[in-house]
């Protein structure tokens, strides 16, 4: 873990300024910079990170928010396939299609990053759920 600087930390979970694990990077939240340095025009440029304290609670979180994506996916899938099945038409597959993506879209709306895990952090149980 990291200790140097953390006066631009932020815990997702608590608001606090804190130590704790650096949240990766991805195309969710680099779209949020974009929007809030280009659009909103209020960027803060904090370092996102969870505290020890509201790990556990994270990972709760995390993993709820996997499986509800896991689940919008799924119902995308199966609509669209039953769409197109019953259609057989482009329509059909890119109505489809649209709505795999609205589904995606949606479980975004509960977005909770992943973290940067230390190799000595990760328990042999915790590697495989959370180990990406
Ligand atoms: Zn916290």
């Amino acid at each position: 873990m990291r200790k140097s600087n953390i006066s631009n930390n932020r815990c997702i979970i608590c608001g606090q300024q804190k130590p704790g694990l650096t949240v990766k990077d991805d195309f969710v939240l680099d779209s949020i910079r974009w929007i809030k340095r280009n659009i909103t025009k209020n960027e803060k440029g904090y370092t996102l990170v969870v505290c020890k304290e509201d790990y556990k609670k994270y990972l709760k979180e995390r993993n709820k928010y996997i499986r509800r994506q896991i689940f919008y996916i799924a119902v995308g899938i199966i609509f669209a396939a039953l769409l197109i099945i019953d259609a057989r038409s482009i329509g059909a597959v890119l109505f489809g299609l649209a709505i795999i993506l609205l589904l995606y879209l949606l479980s975004l709306l509960s977005y909770i990053p992943a973290v940067e895990l230390p190799e000595k952090f990760i328990s042999k149980d915790l590697k495989g759920k959370y180990g990406k």
